[in-house]
């Protein structure tokens, strides 16, 4: 006899696409050494970078006091209040915000802190209304769609895809579809910047005309800044980072190195910021103290931010060039795209008129040793078929060059036999 689970039970605890695919990438990871592992969003161990966590844990366990509390201590469930303060001080400097504290939740990891903001949102309301998060333009990040806790809870527009010289292209958002979309029943705007998986960076223009739009609605603009400015700094462009008291801004450690500490940063008007101390502290009791006390000195100094422009960004920007060279003479001659690379981990390549899903292609090139993701995870919220949704897979370039180069090849072989 089998227990019945709920439907919370059934749609978080039972299987879903993505859990899966990330299923199946892990266990090609862990069985199989000789796999080119292009798909999952972990970040480079930057040898520069894990010097600095390395030395910095050794601070901490020559300072046997701190080393003591950060293991044998409950901190509040806000956070560490002397991370907080260092964190509130190093975004006001960088960013010329006025944060204190009272603006700032840690949450066990970004992904976390996205399924608190998006159910504290979206769902049903006590008028008896449902309210969904607008997605002002997919591709958007895989990891949003099964967190929310009610059906229906995306929905999503179509991008503009502008056409850029060299077989490159730009998602750009469609302002008329957003406005048309734009009715009470939408709870909140939801961007990722850089976007994962397009690397996309949406311009200050369009990230200022979504703020206004939602101001004007009443509702906020959530931006995902798991790659951005002024941490870790995974951004090839000009960009503005901001943040206002209608903006709901998130901030991660992971991809400064230390995925493995699960330390998310959520920053919003104090209100949002302490319901989502209040639902760390029903979920957890308190967040994950690693983190927080390995990077609480170099926030005083700003020095996070200094590592993010030195040395996080040049890395990442010189790993998306070379990957872009090679695809670039790997797919001569193949009906090809490639979004332009302006952030984030990825190269996210299209391929017009692709005869199978890229589902199909997936299992295709693992066959061959190479995993990506398929596109068709990241177009959800849509409600209609798109062909462009099937054209597209995701690849990393954080891995070895060695890696991502020959993970090129094949996949170019693959496309051209077909
Ligand atoms: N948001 C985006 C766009 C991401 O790509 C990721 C991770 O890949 C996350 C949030 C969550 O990251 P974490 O939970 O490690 O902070």
């Amino acid at each position: 006899m089998q227990f019945r689970f709920s439907n919370f039970g059934k749609k978080l605890g039972g299987p879903c696409g993505i859990q899966e695919l990330m299923d199946d990438l892990g266990q090609a990871m862990t069985s199989d050494p000789a796999m080119r592992m292009l798909g999952g969003g972990n970040p480079a161990h930057i040898p520069e970078i894990a010097a600095v966590w390395r030395a910095r844990m050794r601070e901490l366990l020559e300072d046997g006091g701190a080393f003591d509390k950060m293991l044998g201590n409950y901190d509040p469930p806000r956070g560490n209040p002397a991370f907080l303060s260092a964190l509130a001080d190093c975004l006001n400097e960088a960013c010329g915000w006025n944060l204190t504290p009272a603006n700032l939740a840690v949450t066990p990891g970004g992904q976390a802190g996205w399924f608190m903001l998006f159910n504290l949102l979206a769902g049903q309301h006590a008028d008896g209304k449902r309210r969904k998060i607008l997605l002002p333009l997919v591709p958007e990040y895989i990891g949003y769609e099964n967190q929310g806790l009610e059906p229906g809870f995306f929905q999503a527009c179509r991008p503009i895809i502008e056409e850029l010289p060299g077989r490159v292209f730009k998602y750009r958002v469609d302002f008329p579809a957003v406005e048309a979309a734009l009715g009470d029943d939408i709870a909140a705007l939801c961007v990722s910047r850089p976007t994962n998986p397009s690397g996309n960076v949406l311009t200050d223009a369009e990230v200022a005309r979504l703020a206004e739009l939602a101001r004007a609605h009443g509702i906020p603009l959530l931006l995902d800044n798991a790659y951005g400015l002024p941490f870790p700094g995974a951004i090839f462009t000009e960009a503005t980072p901001v943040w206002d008291e209608n903006i709901v801004l998130t901030l991660s450690l992971s991809k400064l190195g230390l995925p493995g500490t699960r330390t998310g940063i959520v920053v919003a008007r104090p209100e949002i910021a302490s319901a989502v101390q209040a639902m760390t502290s029903v979920i957890g009791l308190a967040n994950t103290n690693t983190g927080q006390a390995l990077a609480l000195p170099l926030l005083r100094g700003g020095e996070i931010i200094r590592l993010s422009r030195e040395i996080v960004r040049p890395f990442y920007e010189e790993r998306s060039r070379r990957a872009q060279e090679w695809a670039h003479a790997a797919f001569a001659g193949l009906d090809y795209g490639i979004h332009r690379s302006e952030g984030a981990f990825f190269l996210w390549l299209r391929f017009a008129g692709l005869p199978i899903t890229t589902r199909e292609l997936y299992q295709r090139l693992k066959l061959r040793k190479v995993l990506v993701v398929p596109g068709e995870y990241f177009f959800f919220g849509l409600g209609e078929d798109w062909q462009h949704s099937r054209e597209c897979v995701r690849m990393t370039f954080s891995q070895s060059p060695e890696v991502v180069r020959e993970g090129i090849e094949i996949i170019a072989d693959e496309v051209r036999r077909l």
